[in-house]
């Protein structure tokens, strides 16, 4: 049995006809279980009794539960999540100046295997469920309204654990949830998906049709380094990822992305690093992340010195690539990709 959660809008809308119903129906349900949060179809006073019971042996209500919570002092929240068969994955809540960003996770550990990143120390096992992510971004909801009926979660990036076009429909269908008006209605531009640069996945998202924003994880401004640091170079490197991400331009009407680039000391932070970024993504007019690196794990990449970030931000900024330093969170709880599960599973 699938879990009403599962489904956005459109899908719902066929089932519903399917069963006889008529196409308002499902938008019935959606605002039940989105606007009015009740987790039974007995609830749903203006649903018929007869079609409740219908409802029930096809549907159950199934959300991950929290089973571990972290809070950090500057008020981000991260969660381990228990799925029903057993798995966690977590979850982040952050706090920032304009709302509530929750960072998804989209898979149970990832095959990615970047270097860098603690996600990956544990392979992949399966893809989540549109559900099982919607879940994470319920519970921080649920959250934040019981301590302050004014306050919601206004942003989702799938930036956490997995890879989403690694597991593309299930990362659509959650999108299509939370941002339609009838589901959690998140804004288009207050949702953004990170990708490690799988390129049929870019060329797909960007005939969707969507408004959400792409965020590429490049890391690396040439071939050879970018092969060191993420293996997905090998099956798509830099010169197919480039006219990828040029190709989503065209297809999403003039959306740019933003290019994630971790600053790693001594790896990928010199100003020869800086030069060939720019040089590398000006055609695409994208913004640049620069994030300094998270150290997680014993594999001798450190953070570059905050000397080094200024001098390869201004140097891009000097070059008209727009940039920012990505503020950070939780630095006192595990906050980084991958970090918790990984303790948790050991
Ligand atoms: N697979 C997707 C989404 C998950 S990773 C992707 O690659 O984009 C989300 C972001 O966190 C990526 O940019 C990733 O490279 C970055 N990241 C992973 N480990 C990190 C660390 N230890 N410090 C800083 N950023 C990290």
């Amino acid at each position: 049995m699938n879990s009403i959660y599962s489904y956005d809008l459109e899908d719902l809308t066929k089932i519903m006809q399917a069963m006889g119903q008529s196409s308002y129906r499902s938008k019935q349900i959606f605002s039940w279980l989105y606007q009015k949060r009740v987790s039974s179809f007995d609830e749903m006073s203006d649903v018929s009794k007869s079609f409740r019971e219908e409802l029930k042996k096809n549907f159950n209500f199934y959300l991950p539960t929290i089973s571990l919570k972290q809070e950090s002092k500057d008020g981000t929240i991260k969660c381990l999540f228990r799925l029903k068969d057993g798995e966690e994955v977590e979850g982040v809540l952050m706090h920032y100046v304009y709302g509530y960003s929750v960072c998804v996770s989209s898979e149970v550990g990832c095959n990615m295997s970047c270097a860098f990143c603690a996600s990956g120390l544990l392979k992949k096992k399966r893809n989540l469920l549109p559900c099982e992510m919607l879940g994470q971004v319920i519970a921080f909801d649920k959250m934040l309204r019981e301590r302050d009926p004014e306050t919601h979660v206004t942003h989702v990036v799938v930036m956490g654990t997995g890879e989403p076009f690694d597991n593309y429909d299930n990362v659509l269908s959650f999108i299509r949830i939370i941002n339609s008006p009838f589901g959690l209605d998140i804004g288009a531009r207050h949702i953004t998906v990170s990708t490690c640069g799988v390129v049929p996945g870019i060329l797909k998202f960007g005939k969707e049709g969507l408004q959400i924003n792409l965020a590429i994880s490049l890391h690396a401004p040439n071939h050879e380094l970018r092969k060191q640091l993420m293996p997905i170079e090998e099956a798509y490197p830099l010169d197919q990822l480039i006219p990828a991400v040029l190709q989503y331009g065209k297809d999403s009407g003039g959306r740019r992305v933003t290019f994630e680039y971790i600053l790693i000391k001594g790896v990928n932070d010199s100003i020869d690093c800086a030069r060939q970024l720019a040089k590398l993504i000006a055609p695409t007019f994208g913004y640049v992340n620069l994030i300094p690196y998270n150290p997680v794990m014993e594999n001798g990449f450190e953070r570059s010195p905050d000397e080094n970030v200024e001098l390869f931000h201004n140097f891009l900024l000097q070059k008209h690539i727009k940039s920012t330093i990505r503020k950070e969170f939780g630095s006192d709880i595990d906050a980084a990709c991958g970090q918790l599960r990984a303790k948790h599973v050991k």
